[in-house]
């Protein structure tokens, strides 16, 4: 079979499953036939194998560690995506008789808030729809219930493209933050979160596992009625083996945490910082042309989004980016416009090619 190189260069703006790091492709491609020595592919082996169970145990440490968080809480490894969580978090948290807020920012806050409407009593502590989702809420408009079980966040919404630069104060109640699209984006005190969620296809890896940081005390407290897969404790017992963990998933983050970790958070944000700057002043520099979506103080370092003066330029500006090597910068369908996602294995090149190619095409069309 011949392989075919490509030698023009493709910048990879997905919004996700996302870019992976080049060295963790390259690790993956290295050993794939062959893990360690053992003659066998990861991909062949025994979940209850040392190979495996060193690599499930090595990819918890790791995410403890870049989180700051120690022996009180757990990763778990769980299938069924973000979009899982939405539902598990009310069934093991959001007993009878309890309410639960909900900050609602964009579409995946909106998501968490159906899913936990049907489990229990949800409360909408603050919202920004009336703004089209173009910024977080600030304190003073959150309305916090006296007593919740527990308050959810988005950290960073995808679609919309806006982020929660300093995150909520909520007094002792327990804070959840689904961080899908900027986990790990930044240094982050993880111990301030009672439970982190995030699809690893956006900033940590591959598509297939979600990764769920949680405090052990809260995990006891779940209904023991539970669907064995839909309870927490169940994973947090048997370290994410009780049935077949994703393998191929697992051990694809694994590697992509050891190259964050590699690289370092502080980095990893200034780098993030700079490839977001580069998008947002090809923006504000166009004279008009191109249109941030999000308001300054609240936007995405991740996603950035932008809309040009009418549709028919957006599909020429995706089409004659796409032939550029610009590829995946269609704005998500139900909103349209662009988005471009700078995740944490971009370099900062991808943008710098890009916002000369924006100011170009503005200079061409505006
Ligand atoms: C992508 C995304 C999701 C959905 O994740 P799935 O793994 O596809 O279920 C949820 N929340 C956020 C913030 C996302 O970016």
């Amino acid at each position: 079979m011949a392989t075919q190189t490509r030698t023009e260069t493709i910048y990879n703006f997905n919004a996700g499953p996302a870019i992976l790091p080049r060295p963790v492709l390259e690790q993956v491609q290295a050993e794939l036939l062959d893990y360690h020595g053992t003659g066998l592919s990861i991909l062949e082996a025994s979940h209850r194998g040392r190979e495996y169970e060193e690599i499930n145990r090595e990819a918890e440490e790791r995410l403890k560690r870049l989180l700051g968080v120690g022996n009180d809480y757990r990763v778990l490894f769980v299938q069924g995506g973000a979009s899982q969580q939405f539902g598990m978090i009310p069934m093991n948290f959001l007993a009878e008789g309890a309410v639960a807020d909900y900050i609602v920012t964009g579409s995946w806050s909106e998501k968490a808030l159906e899913e936990a409407s049907k489990i229990g009593q949800t409360h909408v502590a603050a919202s920004t729809k009336d703004s089209g989702y173009r910024r977080v809420p600030s304190p003073a408009q959150l309305e916090l219930s006296p007593d919740s079980a527990y308050v959810h966040i988005c950290s960073n919404e995808t679609i919309s493209g806006t982020q929660w630069q300093r995150y909520p104060d909520v007094g002792d109640r327990r804070l959840v933050a689904d961080m899908g699209s900027d986990i790990l984006s930044r240094p982050l005190d993880g111990s301030q979160f009672a439970l982190i969620y995030a699809g690893a296809q956006k900033n940590m890896g591959s598509a297939g596992v979600t990764a769920v940081i949680t405090r052990t005390d809260w995990l006891e407290q779940a209904p023991t009625n539970l669907p064995t897969m839909l309870r927490y404790a169940t994973f947090a017992k048997n370290d994410s083996l009780y049935n077949t963990p994703p393998v191929f998933a697992v051990y694809v983050m694994n590697l992509t945490l050891q190259w964050l970790e590699s690289q370092g958070l502080d980095a990893i944000e200034q780098r993030n910082r700079q490839k977001a700057a580069l998008i947002y002043d090809a923006v504000d520099d166009s004279g008009g042309y191109y249109r941030g979506h999000a308001e300054p103080q609240s936007r995405s370092m991740m996603n950035v989004t932008f809309r040009l003066p009418d549709e028919e330029q957006e599909k020429r500006f995706v089409a004659e980016a796409t032939a550029a090597g610009f590829v995946g910068l269609k704005g998500h369908r139900t909103v349209g416009g662009i988005r471009v996602s700078l995740y944490n294995a971009m370099d900062v090149d991808g943008p710098t090619q890009l916002a000369e190619f924006m100011a170009e095409f503005a200079r061409t069309n505006g």
